[in-house]
């Protein structure tokens, strides 16, 4: 029994057998084969097989053009004979014959046995084999998966599904119904793939750095994406363990439903609006099942994932009034298009950056199309007049790139209008303050915007230097620290300033002790994942704001994270007692970890 650590992505606790994907670069998903289909998957193999050789001979001989090293070139007959080694072939055969699953599963599955082989040896010149196996069969997966390469989408089993990464656009179109959860190496808490499975309510601990190497196929493990960890090969005792604390969150969700219809007020009555967060418009069902009083953030970039082509004006202004006919009287906050950075688009647009997150992300990459963003300002406007729509522009960085936009949203307006096509002239049009840039001139902004969101996952990445889906520095990514405590309350200071509303729709609006500084601090209204108001209203209901306010006002000013982190300890162990410590700072471990 082994216990790994990472960052809790997703809460729930899954007992299940695991499914690793093996080599990233192609997923590989297990497939039954009929009886009558084995001799079919053997000739596809001895296919790619005889291929394989063939272009290692080519290459070869190219090599042996342009040097004249012999011994270089004999490492491309060492492949070949990697390639009749029975050991690799043969083994491969025996067991598609017997398992009856697909030949590239059984192929990977026996390439990692041999792998791990050699990666125990002591030899060095053996363990350096190790490669020559990994490229080989890269080689042979690469022709294997030319016609066959399958999605997340459809797996034949229940399973918890381990990997390296996984995209926004995998997470989101993933076999809901097998994948029972999903542990990764890479990303962190606010990486939106861990995002998405919070909206697909799929358990999820990401960040665990080398669990792919940790957990074999049908290994059992219990993932706990409320404590972020993973245990391999639990004993009888840790499974009853683990079977009870499942029992007690099932438990503590079924009784936290019944707040639902409350309202969102602390003791001292005062409101705190609780919206949710959607990437899809099917999620609305979840954010009013949930209590949420309209939805403060609709990531309408999930619309564009997961295929080729945009999707087309019409098809946009359905999906954005069917959500603001469903949330109405509540508002719908519909933010444009935020494609880059760890989204990204199939098709012609995909390109590569060094620094995505740095790069034509967010506005930068609409303002560069008009064929895409022209569209889509249309349809959000043509949505407006079926509910409460107002629209929000992410990553603003400045007041001429925010006078830009509406400029071109005003011009979708006129060309609405001339087509008699109707509209709510008055849409509110906010800003994400999401960039340090945004948020120290928030009171010139304020001016000219309708209503502030502030991003805090962008926030914090931005002014903390801390790339957001990067595991090896999640224990930097500190909303704690005063810099972003003091980069907050700037803004908050200057929406009220200038008579503008303003929310938090980042992920610490659902953290709970970060919720109470937020409440603290003056944010009246916050967004979140649809599942995570239940907890937040709870808390909520659970406090004077008198009380709170006087003990957060201080926290800007101490001096280190880990100050305003002791501090928020004993307040909420002040203030609500009914909390345990671990509860109340499950959420944020990315603090206190660092994987
Ligand atoms: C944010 O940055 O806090 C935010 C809500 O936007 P996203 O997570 O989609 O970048
Ligand atoms: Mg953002």
């Amino acid at each position: 029994m082994k216990k790994l650590t990472g960052i809790a992505a997703s809460p729930g606790i899954v007992i299940g057998r695991a499914y690793v994907i093996f080599d990233e670069s192609f997923r590989i998903l297990p497939r039954r084969i009929a009886e009558d289909e084995v001799d079919q998957e053997i000739e596809r193999f001895d296919l790619a097989v005889s291929e394989s050789k063939q272009e290692i001979f080519l290459i070869k001989e190219k090599f042996k053009e342009r040097t004249n090293e012999p011994g270089l070139a004999e490492i491309f007959d060492a492949h070949v004979h990697l390639l009749e080694d029975p050991l690799v072939t043969a083994e491969t055969i025996r067991r598609v014959r017997e398992e009856k699953r697909n030949v590239e599963f059984i192929f990977s599955d026996n390439i990692k046995m041999i792998a791990e082989k050699f990666s125990s040896m002591e030899d060095e010149y053996l363990r350096q084999r190790l490669h020559d196996i990994q490229d080989v069969s890269r080689r042979v997966l690469g022709k294997l998966l030319r016609k066959e390469k399958r999605s997340l989408s459809k797996l034949d089993e229940k399973v918890i599904l381990i990997c390296h990464d996984l995209t926004p656009a995998e997470t989101a179109s993933m076999d809901r119904e097998n994948v029972l959860a999903f542990a990764t190496n890479i990303g962190g808490r606010t990486s939106h793939a861990a995002i998405m499975a919070k909206a697909l309510e799929v358990p999820a601990v990401v960040g665990l750095q080398n669990v792919t190497e940790q957990v074999k196929n049908d290994d059992l493990i219990i993932l706990d994406g409320i404590q972020g960890t993973l245990i391999v090969g639990p004993d009888e005792q840790c499974l009853n363990e683990y079977q009870i604390r499942r029992e007690r969150f099932i438990e503590s969700e079924r009784l936290l439903s019944r707040l639902k219809d409350l309202p969102a007020q602390t003791l001292d009555g005062h409101m705190i609006r609780l919206a949710a967060n959607i990437d899809l418009p099917e999620e609305v069902a979840s954010a009013i099942g949930h209590g949420a009083q309209g939805v403060g953030l609709f990531r309408s970039e999930f619309l564009y994932l997961n295929r080729t082509v945009p999707p087309s004006e019409d098809e946009q202004a359905e999906a954005y009034g069917k959500v603001a006919e469903l949330m109405s009287p509540n508002p719908v906050t519909i933010r444009t298009l935020d494609i880059g950075g760890d989204k990204l688009f199939g098709g012609s647009f995909r390109y590569r950056e060094l620094n995505p997150f740095m790069g034509c992300r967010a506005i930068r990459f609409c303002l560069e199309h008009p064929e895409i963003f022209n569209p889509q300002l249309r349809a959000i406007l043509r949505a407006s007049v079926r509910g409460r729509v107002r629209l929000i522009f992410p990553m603003i960085t400045s007041l001429s790139e925010f006078r830009h936009t509406k400029a071109i949203l005003e011009q979708a307006k006129m060309d609405l209008k001339a087509k008699g096509i109707p509209f709510d002239p008055e849409i509110p049009v906010g800003i994400m303050i999401e960039t340090p840039s945004a948020a120290l001139i928030a009171d010139i902004l304020a001016r000219e915007a309708d209503f502030f969101s502030i991003g805090t996952n962008d926030l914090i990445q931005y002014s903390l230097a801390v790339d957001r889906v990067n595991e090896r520095i999640a224990h930097l990514y500190q909303p704690t620290h005063p810099g972003i405590l003091r980069m907050i309350k700037l803004v908050i200071d200057a929406a009220n300033k200038g008579g503008i509303s303003l929310s938090v729709c980042g992920e610490i609006a659902a953290d709970l002790p970060l919720a109470l500084v937020l409440v603290g601090l003056g944010v009246r209204d916050l967004s979140m994942s649809a599942t995570a108001i239940p907890e937040v209203k709870k808390l909520i209901r659970s406090f004077s704001l008198k009380d709170l306010t006087g003990i957060v006002s201080r926290l800007p000013d101490l001096p280190t994270s880990e100050d305003v982190r002791d501090e928020l300890r004993q307040a909420v162990t002040q203030l609500v007692p009914g909390y345990r410590d671990y509860e109340i700072f499950a959420g944020s471990r990315n603090e206190n970890t660092s994987g």
